[in-house]
């Protein structure tokens, strides 16, 4: 067991920003993170495709077992406020950031639990599987990095990416689609004092149809949001232009596309009621999938659990990760859980015991024989 290893590789690696899109300097040292392991790494161009400064890294292991190869993923990216993170090591291994950021295990707990089970296997010199690694970009842009992928490149069928909160053995076996939408209402505008009646009242048909949207669950296993809305142009203006954003989500793709259609209806009743017109526009940013509960990868991450003596505790899950692409392009796995608690926000922490207990796990998941 190599804690300090492990501290100084998780540390190093927050210390370097990488917000989705500003990848490069974090791309770059793990690049020599991989090389000073012995792996070489290939670079794709997704940075230029989607207005990043850095492409998805990718690493392939030869096995001497003839064994499918398994894909191991982490993304690269972070959220902010990512700037200036430092990690903060406390009694118990517990680690968090200065407060001021958040500190990044998302994902950095998983790049860095990849690392120290690579090194382990390089150590332990044991026959192994061929082992596919994928480090991609703007994960926390809806997987834009994953989705940009040279998946040509990728020969394993079965994947584990480690991006989950909780404690380790858990695992999500299915994650939602995500449908954005945006609808605009357009009205007319008139003198609010000198002439109200002339106007079309643009922000009065959005709060007329926003009041009839089922925001929160509208259906089990369905959630349904508003986030965003703008227009008007003065208050003395009746506005003649009313933006609504929002999104739908479930894990069911069929279901998500039902509620899709409900809520445009809700907008053009409304619009046309009052004269207004309405642009709807929407696009899927995940697409849900479901790994069975009897499939190989789900099997082997049991059995690896057995071994290690964690519990496997597999559930679905409504957030979306890389995981999403990677079943899109015929990849079947699970999201494993990395150490990361309370993400997205300052509160941010991880814990060293369990980054290093995700590296014994993905070491048992690569050594294990029968799948
Ligand atoms: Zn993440």
């Amino acid at each position: 067991m190599n804690q300090s290893r492990l501290w100084k590789t998780f540390s190093a690696l927050i210390a370097i920003d990488s917000p989705s899109f500003e990848e490069r300097l974090f791309c770059d040292a793990l690049k020599e993170q991989l090389m000073a392991l012995g792996i070489q790494t290939y670079e794709d161009n997704a940075g230029e495709r989607i207005g990043g400064n850095c492409g998805n890294l990718y690493s392939f292991l030869p096995g001497s077992l003839s064994l499918s190869p398994l894909l191991f993923s982490a993304h690269m990216d972070t959220v902010e406020p990512g700037h200036g993170k430092r990690a903060i090591l406390s009694d118990g291994g517990f680690i968090t950031s200065a407060g001021d950021t958040i500190l990044g295990a998302d994902d950095v707990a998983g790049i860095a639990a990849i690392l120290e089970a690579l090194a382990r296997l390089k150590e332990s010199g044991k026959p192994h599987r061929p082992v596919e690694l994928l480090f991609p970009v703007a994960e926390e842009s809806y997987g834009l990095g994953s989705a940009q992928a040279d998946y040509s490149r990728i020969s394993a069928k079965e994947s584990y990416t480690l991006d989950l909160g909780g404690t380790i053995g858990e695992a999500a076996n299915a994650a939602p689609t995500v449908l954005s939408f945006e609808f605009t209402v357009a009205g007319k505008a008139a003198h609010a004092g000198f002439a109200p009646k002339d106007g079309v009242h643009a922000v009065a048909v959005a709060a007329n149809a926003i009041a009839r949207v089922p925001i929160g669950t509208p259906e089990p296993g369905v959630t349904c949001n508003i986030g965003m809305i703008s227009g008007g142009e003065a208050n003395n203006v009746i506005p003649s232009l009313c933006k609504v954003g929002g999104e739908i989500r479930a894990l069911s793709h069929t279901a998500v596309l039902v509620w899709w259609k409900k809520v445009k209806s809700i907008f053009e009743e409304e619009a046309s009621a009052a004269g207004a017109t309405v642009k709807a526009e929407h696009h899927c940013e995940i697409t849900a999938y479901k790994t069975p509960l009897d499939s190989s990868p789900v099997r082997r991450f049991e059995k690896a659990c057995e071994r290690i003596g964690v519990h496997a505790n597999i559930h679905s899950t409504l957030g979306g990760s890389d995981q999403n692409n990677f079943a899109k392009h015929g990849i079947q796995g699970l999201v494993l859980a990395c150490s990361m608690h309370n993400v997205h926000s300052t509160r941010e922490f991880c814990l060293l015991d369990e980054i290093e207990q995700c590296a014994e796990l993905i070491l048992s998941l690569i050594l294990e024989e029968t799948p």
